[in-house]
């Protein structure tokens, strides 16, 4: 954990409840529908959301874009308006087409681990990061949430101060 993460303001962004007893089953369904429905593919490495799994403890802990209040991402992004966009609802959101792969977004993020992904775009011909969006375009919101097999994913209220 960074030393100023309890400090950061989030927006509205997926979260786990409970997160410390972890109804999650860590059974991947939030990776995979993920990556299905942005990339139509199923792969972990294209997810934007990502679980830890505690394989001794089995406290399965989420991680997701917190869409920080302030989005230090979207300021450092080489593109920034292009590639790294912010829409009228706060959600801080990624083109791929304009995306050059330069990582300014990832070492600017202010969670660790960070809470983008870098992977090889659709057409494979270089890396590209790639952030939850809240599947800002899906009328029925965020997939992960509707598809979590145990119910443990939610939006969070706004503004949070915690994780
Ligand atoms: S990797 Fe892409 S989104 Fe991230 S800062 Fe560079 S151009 Fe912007
Ligand atoms: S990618 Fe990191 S810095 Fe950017 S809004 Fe999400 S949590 Fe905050």
């Amino acid at each position: 954990m960074k030393d100023n993460e309890t400090l950061i303001q989030t927006g509205r962004h997926v979260t786990q409840f409970p997160a410390d007893v972890s109804l999650c089953a860590g059974c991947s369904s939030c990776e995979i529908v993920c990556s299905l429905l942005h990339d139509g593919v199923v792969g972990p490495s294209y997810n934007r959301i990502f679980v830890e799994r505690g394989t001794i403890s089995m406290i399965h802990r989420i991680y997701a874009c917190q869409h920080c209040v302030d989005h230090p991402c979207y300021h450092a992004c080489a593109r920034k308006d292009q590639a790294m966009c912010l829409d009228e609802n706060g959600i801080v959101y990624i083109n791929e087409e304009y995306c050059i792969g330069c990582k300014r977004c990832i070492k600017a993020c202010v969670f660790d681990p960070p809470r983008i992904n870098y992977v090889k775009s659709s057409d494979k011909s270089k890396r590209k990061a790639k952030k939850c969006d809240l599947c800002r375009t899906r009328p029925e919101g965020p997939a992960c949430v509707e598809f979590c097999q145990v119910r443990c994913l939610g939006i969070s209220d706004l503004p949070d101060e915690r994780r």
